[in-house]
């Protein structure tokens, strides 16, 4: 099992999460980031910390595509554990659909 995060961080990015995971999993892109499946613990902190509330347990169903872009994604982003501003217009993006067209593939900045 591993935790997920899926469509609505796309562009909201507020990285609340990072500073919360036990074992600094996340991995940053441009405008998204992305949990490490093999290094996820499972612990469930940093779901209830996502204001975007964009991080599910991958025991909810219907999350296939989200589970293969984070594992896909970690392999090429850099580790993330510590919070920065959030986009500008953030909250202006926080809960309009169809985001995923708009995720970039460009790594991070990282720490
Ligand atoms: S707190 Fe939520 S919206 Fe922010 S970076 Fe983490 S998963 Fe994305
Ligand atoms: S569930 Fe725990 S270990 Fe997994 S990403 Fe969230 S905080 Fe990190």
């Amino acid at each position: 099992m591993t935790y997920v995060v899926t469509e609505n961080c796309i562009k909201c990015k507020y990285m609340d999460c990072v500073e919360v995971c036990p074992v600094d999993c996340f991995y940053e892109g441009e405008n998204f980031l992305v949990i490490h499946p093999d290094e996820c613990i499972d612990c469930g902190v940093c779901e209830p910390e996502c204001p975007a509330e964009a991080i599910k347990p991958d025991t909810e169903p219907g999350l296939d595509q989200w589970l293969t872009l984070n594992a896909d994604f970690v392999k090429n982003w850099p580790n993330i554990t510590r919070k920065r501003n959030p986009p500008e217009d953030s909250k202006d993006w926080d809960g309009k659909p169809g985001k995923l067209e708009l995720l970039s593939p460009n790594p991070g900045e990282g720490d």
